[in-house]
């Protein structure tokens, strides 16, 4: 396997193929959720090489609930996620790649924990852009 580069070129990559620069994983939350969601995120990021985001508490971008954002490399991803399966205790996780296409990144390439819920894909570009390790 050829080692990552930082700039992933996936413009004429079929979909299957596109090289994956990170990942987010956005843990989901409300107001009845919001410290064992804290607690959560604040593990991961003990436990984890990635990067902890803001608690947000409304909704942003495409995410209908509060979230709090959860970005790493691909090396992390095998480690990660079966741990966030294992103590998301009932939170609802969305996980998508980074592959330059914010659009199919998040509708194609999904990844749901505990639901699927629905995205303001309205927001997001399909547009390709270079993507680089941002963390
Ligand atoms: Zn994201």
């Amino acid at each position: 396997m050829n080692p990552p580069t930082n700039n992933l070129d996936n413009a004429a990559t079929p979909w299957t193929e596109r090289q994956i620069a990170g990942y987010h994983s956005h843990v989901y939350f409300n107001a009845g959720s919001l410290e064992q969601a804290s607690q959560l995120c604040l593990a991961a990021a003990q436990r984890f090489d990635l990067k902890m985001g803001r608690i947000h508490e409304k909704p942003v971008g495409p995410h209908p609930d509060w979230s709090c954002q959860l970005a790493y490399r691909p090396s992390v991803f095998p480690h990660l996620l079966p741990w966030l399966a294992m103590n998301r205790n009932g939170l609802t996780i969305f996980t998508h790649p980074i592959t330059g296409n914010d659009l199919i990144d998040h509708r194609d390439f999904a990844i749901w924990m505990g639901a699927v819920r629905p995205l303001d894909l309205s927001r997001l570009s399909g547009q390709e852009r270079p993507v680089q390790y941002e963390f």
